[in-house]
């Protein structure tokens, strides 16, 4: 192909002036200067380069400088780092040449696009860290990840060019992480776009479909739409209300993400777009002018009382402001309303970009932006050991909705949908989650486990004597929760493990073997252990014991005689006998050494047919035979079932859960309450009562020994006046 260099030259210019024309608005004295200085830096260093598709490389640099002055809105420092961001990656360009031309803000923000540009995906967890670069530079400048957004959106605007496992790839780390981060950003048109770029290159059949049908149907959507805004366009002009009103068809990603999980058909969604209504309001009386216009559109269509949202007296974390409801239309068709004011709708759309037009007023939103950037420093503070799973937390809480939950003195606090009352402590302050027992939500008490919902009042109860547990980690889903219960674990560890450490030498001792780094960690190695100090841990427990290290002098005067200790357990074998008092389960054959857990889902008690699930990294888990997830690890991961079997102790109590429902009689949570102190060693650990129109319903949480003890305590409670039913319940509450 015959390349004509005098045309691209003038194509080149052509584009920069439509970058010099979109950033005009902003551009003070000196500024055209110095973007044109950078402009012309960055032709010369990529002279040689060209596309995928044949262009001249510096195409690329311009639009993304485009989108970042356009869509974004940065200024003249962000544009110059635009200009310049594939320049010390791919070219003879050093960090040092930046710095001296462009000085060091320049440099710093070029720095980090540079080491970001390391790919990353969900597939490994060398990658993990990569992740965890990229949000670490974005915490030191916002500007790098915004001109990493331009950057990611240019390409997938262009990403047909590339090949196939190329494309997918790419398209991919869009989705996983790019559109998230411009949601939380606030930068809906882009993250719309990304979503949908997204899904063309993952699934081309699906996007096809769906654009295809959106096309199709878009006729009758506009009539619809006509017949449906008419008579409100009458009505707000009669009231004097400057507004604009249309329709919105749904982002194609979004139609997609709906059939998936409510498993529709296209035909059966109901709100494939949604009426907006932007008005002009001063800001002063936006929000009594936004109830104003539901007022009227409410008076016209009949709204339905579930589906009313308002974002305004409540934003949402990342800026979003909007007042939405749902009404019968015309041809009972139900339809989404979204009522803003000009302003909203310009930071819902635009959101970083729109944040300099409404400064004063976006105060307290520039506020709660730098909040979140503060979490996710605190994130990156603790990082987890294990790369993938502080991704696995991270993004939990960068995609989750959130709800708002309130202290007792009324202060607010913002958390993922689906925390519970520990996540709650943690959020207050670490200490108080540390020392968590319980709290009161809404007045009522209830366990730390206790999952949380929009609007609940939470009071957390504290005791000096209560510390972080294993089992905590299944009642938190925050990021910040888990690492500071992990980090308190890890302490409390290391300290047992010191105490352990004299034990061992003392016990050593004894057998004539030298206390020394050698031997100890052949120690380990025979018994399999991964470090010494998981070895100290287990000797403060006595899990290790005197037996243990005479096989151990066996194996050291006869090495070649395979030890015992080091054969697998057969999950067929099972003991039957217990050694130790507190065994309450003996599991496989190798009873003294395993540590179980008793799953949370289920709560098995002795007497309960029971089996074992080895799990990754948290031991065996026992659940009950008819537990919920019983099926589904039965018949997927048979290989990691172990037998489990209860041996008879009465030493040790087990948490079950009971619903007991009745008529609400006089006095009935009295005598209730009144049977279980008087049941033999039965302890109540919480208890929650509702009546309604004469009917009550009751959950109790109680300590008991076996399903006999839990079975004769119900049949009492049967026996209270207006009690109808006692039932276990599985879950914990
Ligand atoms: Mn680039």
């Amino acid at each position: 192909m015959q390349i004509d260099i005098e045309a691209e030259k003038r194509e080149i210019l052509n584009r920069y002036k439509l970058l010099i024309k979109a950033c005009k608005r902003r551009l003070e004295k000196g500024d055209k200067e110095i973007i044109r200085k950078a402009f012309e830096v960055a032709v010369e260093a990529h002279k040689e380069m060209r596309r995928k598709s044949g262009e001249p490389y510096i195409y690329h640099p311009i639009a993304v400088a485009q989108i970042c002055a356009e869509e974004i809105g940065l200024g003249t420092t962000g544009i110059v780092c635009a200009l310049l961001h594939d320049t010390v990656e791919d070219t003879d360009l050093s960090l040092d040449d930046v710095k001296g031309l462009f000085g060091e803000k320049v440099a710093q923000i070029i720095d980090g696009l540079t080491k970001i540009s390391g790919v990353i995906d969900n597939t490994s967890s060398i990658q993990a860290e990569n992740f965890r670069k990229v949000l670490l530079t974005m915490s030191e400048d916002i500007r790098v990840i915004l001109i990493k957004l331009a950057d990611r959106l240019h390409n997938m605007r262009t990403l047909d060019h590339m090949k196939r496992d190329k494309q997918i790839k790419i398209a991919s780390e869009t989705l996983f992480l790019y559109a998230p981060l411009a949601h939380r950003l606030g930068l809906n048109t882009i993250k719309t776009e990304l979503e949908d770029l997204g899904l063309k290159f993952t699934d081309v059949a699906a996007y096809t479909d769906i654009a295809t049908k959106l096309k199709e149907s878009e006729p009758e959507r506009k009539r619809f739409i006509q017949k449906f805004i008419e008579p409100l366009k009458e009505i707000l002009s009669e009231q004097g209300f400057k507004f604009k009103i249309f329709g919105r068809p749904k982002s194609i990603y979004s139609i997609f993400n709906k059939i998936k999980t409510k498993h529709v058909t296209f035909e059966e969604i109901y709100d494939i777009f949604a009426i907006r209504i932007v008005i002009d309001s001063h800001f002063e009386q936006e929000k009594s002018d936004c109830w104003k216009v539901y007022s009227i559109i409410t008076d016209f269509y009949h709204p339905s009382p579930e589906r009313l949202r308002d974002w305004i007296s409540t934003p949402k974390s990342n800026g979003y402001e909007s007042l939405h409801t749902t009404v019968m239309g015309p041809e009972g068709k139900w339809v989404e309303v979204q009522i803003r004011t000009t302003r909203m709708d310009d930071l819902a759309e635009n959101g970083y970009a729109a944040h300099w037009k409404y400064k004063e007023s976006a105060a307290e939103k520039e506020n709660k932006f730098e909040n979140w950037l503060l979490r996710i420093r605190e994130m990156l503070e603790n990082p987890d050991p294990n790369a993938l799973e502080f991704i696995d937390d991270f993004k939990l809480n960068l995609f989750s909705d959130e709800m708002f939950v309130f202290t007792p003195k009324g202060d607010m606090k913002t958390l993922p949908v689906g925390a519970t009352a520990l996540d709650f402590a943690f959020e207050i302050h670490t200490k108080v989650g540390e020392h968590c027992i319980g709290a009161k939500v809404n007045h009522k008490l209830v366990p730390l486990s206790h999952e949380l919902a929009s609007g609940d009042q939470v009071e957390i109860l504290t005791s000096s004597k209560q510390s972080p547990k294993d089992g905590w980690l299944e009642y938190v889903i925050t990021a910040k929760a888990k690492s500071k219960i992990k980090n308190c674990l890890k302490d409390q560890r290391k300290r047992i493990a010191e105490d352990g450490k004299e034990i061992m030498r003392r016990k050593l001792e004894k057998f004539k073997i030298e206390f020394t780094t050698k031997n100890i960690n052949q120690f380990c190695n025979f018994l399999k252990l991964p470090s010494s100090q998981e070895l100290f841990y287990r000797a403060a427990l006595n899990s290790v014991d005197v037996n243990d290290i005479k096989e151990f002098v066996k194996f050291r005067e006869n090495p070649n005689k395979k030890p015992k200790k080091a054969e697998a357990p057969k999950i067929e074998q099972l003991v039957t006998s217990a050694r130790g008092k507190t065994d309450m389960l003996v599991i496989g054959d190798d009873l003294q050494k395993l540590d179980y857990k008793l799953a949370p889902c289920c709560n098995p008690i002795p007497g309960d047919d029971v089996f074992g699930f080895i799990t990754i990294g948290e031991g065996i888990k026992i659940h009950r035979v008819n537990c919920p997830n019983a099926i589904k690890l039965l018949s997927n991961y048979a290989y990691r079932v172990v037998k489990a079997k209860w041996v008879n102790d009465q030493l040790i109590s087990f948490l079950a859960g009971l619903k007991i429902t009745g008529t609400d009689e006089i006095g009935i949570v009295n005598n209730i309450t009144k049977v279980i102190s008087n049941e033999n060693n039965v302890n109540m650990r919480s208890i929650n009562f509702d009546t309604d129109d004469g009917l009550f319903e009751g959950t109790i949480m109680v300590y008991v020994h076996d399903t006999k003890h839990l079975n004769h305590l119900i049949a009492n409670l049967k026996k209270v006046k207006g009690v109808n039913n006692v039932q276990r319940i599985d879950e914990k509450l």
